[in-house]
Parts: C-alpha cells; sequence; structure tokens
C-alpha cells in the first residue's frame, strides 16, 4: 500500500474511534511519525495533506529538515523522543513542537537556545505511565512539582502531556497507562486552574484505545510509512538519541 492510501486508512480509523467515542474529528490531530525513513517519504505525506512529522531522534530530524525546509517551507518538526540536554540546540533552531520534555536542565538549556534563536518552542511534558524504570518522562506522583517550575521557562509554550503506555497485547494494561495519564492531567488543571490540553498518546498499535481515552494526538508511524524493518535500511543509520 502507498503512503497515501495508509494514510486515508489511518483517518478513516480515526474517525471512527472518535465516532464511538462521542468526539469530534478535529479534536484529535494524527501525526505521522517517519523516523528511520528517507526525505522521499516524508515528501509524500506532505503532497497527501501533511505539514508537521514527528521524529524521535533529533539529529535525524534537524538532518532531513536540512534537506527539505528550502523546498517545502510549511514543513513542520515535533521532536518526539528523549533529548540529551546537549542537543537542545538543535531542537532550538528547527522544532516546532518538543514532546518528551522531562526535567529542568533541559527546560533551561531550550530556553537558552530558543532566546538565542529568537524563537518559541510547544512542549509537552513526558510522562512514565508506565512505571518501566527503562523508560523516560516525570513519575506521575512528581507532575505538579514539576509544572509549578515551567512558568520561569517563557520560550516554551506548554501544552499538555505526552506518554509511550506499556508495550504489551495486554488492552486493559495499556487502557490503565491513558487512565492515569487523564488522572495527572486532572491534577494540573486543579493546581492550575486549566490548561494542559494536549495529551498526546497512542502509536500504531494502540491509536484508536487512546481515541477512546481521551487524547488529542496520536502519534502514528509503521501503519502510514510501513515497518521499520532491518536498521541497516535505514536512512539515518545508526543513530542514538
Ligand atoms: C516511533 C514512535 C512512535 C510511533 O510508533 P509506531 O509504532 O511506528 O506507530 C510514537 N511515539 C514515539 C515516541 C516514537 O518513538
Amino acid at each position: 500500500m502507498s503512503i497515501a492510501a495508509n494514510l486515508a486508512e489511518v483517518e478513516s480509523r480515526i474517525s471512527a474511534a472518535c465516532e464511538r467515542a462521542g468526539r469530534q474529528r478535529d479534536e484529535v490531530r494524527l501525526l505521522p511519525v517517519s523516523k528511520t525513513k528517507p526525505p522521499s517519504a516524508v515528501v509524500e505525506a506532505h503532497a497527501a495533506g501533511y505539514a508537521r512529522f514527528g521524529e524521535n531522534k533529533v539529529q535525524e530530524a534537524a538532518g532531513k529538515w536540512e534537506v527539505l525546509h528550502e523546498e517545502y517551507p510549511d514543513i513542520e518538526w515535533a521532536v518526539i523522543g528523549h533529548l540529551q540536554t546537549n542537543k537542545a540546540k538543535y531542537v532550538a533552531r528547527f522544532a516546532t513542537e518538543f514532546q518528551a520534555l522531562d526535567n529542568l536542565g533541559q527546560a533551561k538549556e531550550l530556553q537558552k537556545r530558543l532566546e538565542a534563536a529568537d524563537r518559541t518552542l510547544d512542549v509537552l511534558v513526558q510522562v512514565n505511565s508506565s512505571a518501566e524504570p527503562q523508560k523516560f518522562g516525570i513519575d506521575p506522583t512528581d507532575a505538579v512539582a514539576f509544572a509549578r517550575e515551567l512558568p520561569a521557562f517563557d520560550r516554551l509554550r506548554v501544552r499538555g502531556l505526552m506518554t509511550l503506555a506499556l508495550f504489551t497485547e495486554d488492552q486493559a494494561a495499556i487502557a490503565a497507562c491513558f487512565d492515569r495519564m487523564l488522572a495527572v492531567q486532572a491534577a494540573l488543571r486543579e493546581a492550575d486552574g486549566g490548561g494542559w490540553d494536549e495529551l498526546s498518546m497512542g502509536m500504531s498499535g494502540d491509536y484508536e484505545l487512546a481515541i477512546a481515552k481521551g487524547a488529542t494526538c496520536v502519534r502514528v508511524g509503521q501503519a502510514i510509512f510501513g515497518s521499520r524493518g532491518d536498521t541497516a535500511d535505514h536512512w539515518w543509520p545508526g543513530v542514538t538519541s
């Protein structure tokens, strides 16, 4: 199937999931995740009507931005994976959105680099909703205290939360992760008197469930661009974040 056909299929599943949940289609944005795929795949999805793409490794994203930005100035980038603080400078240069904020050192470095570039950045705070020790993201119980520090960083436009659910076939266990995110969002809204509207949750395997649970952004890679297969085939091989 072509990328355009896959996008149409994912769109129709998103629409159906919204309808089942009694939600409007425009409450959910689809963020196609183009990681490991070549710039030509991004161009194909752009031709099908998409202009913002998710990448989990900042240098890969920067590489695609460099290849594409002159010919396609409307294409925007969302960095959705863990960021080492020393790579904040790349994000500040080209990204529109960063979905994986999880420590204040990062926030401070992003603020500094964004000031220098005279830019702002939409930010989601990553929450570890599955309690797996190897996962990035803040602990749900730390969210309110973490959020209290963020207004100091005025170049960061804090929009909401992002998570990766447990990677499992167990739908109840995935749903429990999404429920934990709703609880964190409610606690933050109570502390702040509102805001925190964005909930980025759901990937190729669980985006319909995420929509049922209230996701406002689903990050879908393989269901659109095909399996990522052997790393030797990757456009940007061997880079670790
Ligand atoms: C790769 C990735 C996705 C997309 O995963 P698929 O299974 O390809 O849909 C979503 N979010 C993050 C943070 C990712 O790294």
